[in-house]
């Protein structure tokens, strides 16, 4: 079977998930944004629409998994770009009866993809202590509330600088929870990085 690019369905020639054009036309899109959380950096690859967003919600889904593969290489040529270079790669976990029902967590696949790509460690250095409800149906407050304590540290006073990993960025109230609890656990160099947001 000829394989297709993944926006275009043209018939693809070249390596990788698109044709040439369409590659194009993402890395248009391509600007990071960065802001603080707890004093740690935040950064976000792409803004959330258009193909961008298509590829994300493709890649909550089985069938979709492989799409992973695309954005882990995208985060490390950014991280390259940027001359950072971290020395562990994690992620923001979803909480273990969620990834039940989902069979995978993506923000892992990329954190197992990109610390292989950058040849350093990989590890889960968060853990979800409570599944908390869906947030964007909830107040900045209750946000607050629902995601206190969801969170613990697997590891304590790490001095590494580590990457932290997530697939979007909504409200940021979870990845400020995420900060909170590395912070507590004496944690001091970290640099979230986000696909988009
Ligand atoms: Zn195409």
């Amino acid at each position: 079977m000829n394989r297709q690019c993944e926006i275009c369905e043209e018939e693809l020639f070249e390596d990788g998930l698109f044709c040439h054009e369409c590659n194009e036309e993402i890395h248009r899109l391509v600007y990071p944004v960065v802001t603080q959380t707890e004093g740690y950096f935040l950064m976000s690859i792409y803004h959330y629409d258009g193909i961008i967003r298509e590829l994300i919600h493709r890649m909550k889904f089985q069938e979709g998994r492989y799409v992973s593969r695309f954005f882990s290489a995208e985060m490390v040529r950014f991280l390259r770009e940027n001359d950072i270079s971290p020395q562990g790669v994690s992620y923001i976990p979803m909480h273990k009866k969620k990834k039940r029902k989902r069979g995978f967590d993506q923000a892992k696949d990329l954190c197992v993809e990109v610390s292989g790509q950058l040849g350093v460690s990989s590890a889960s250095l968060l853990t979800r202590a409570k599944a908390t409800r869906a947030l964007y149906s909830l107040s900045a407050k209750e946000r607050m509330h629902e995601l206190e304590g969801a969170f613990t540290a697997s590891i304590r006073e790490d001095e590494k600088l580590w990457l932290v990993v997530d697939d979007i960025l909504t409200t940021g109230s979870t990845i400020r929870e995420a900060s909170k609890t590395l912070r507590k656990a004496k944690i001091p160099n970290v640099l979230f990085l986000v696909i988009a947001r």
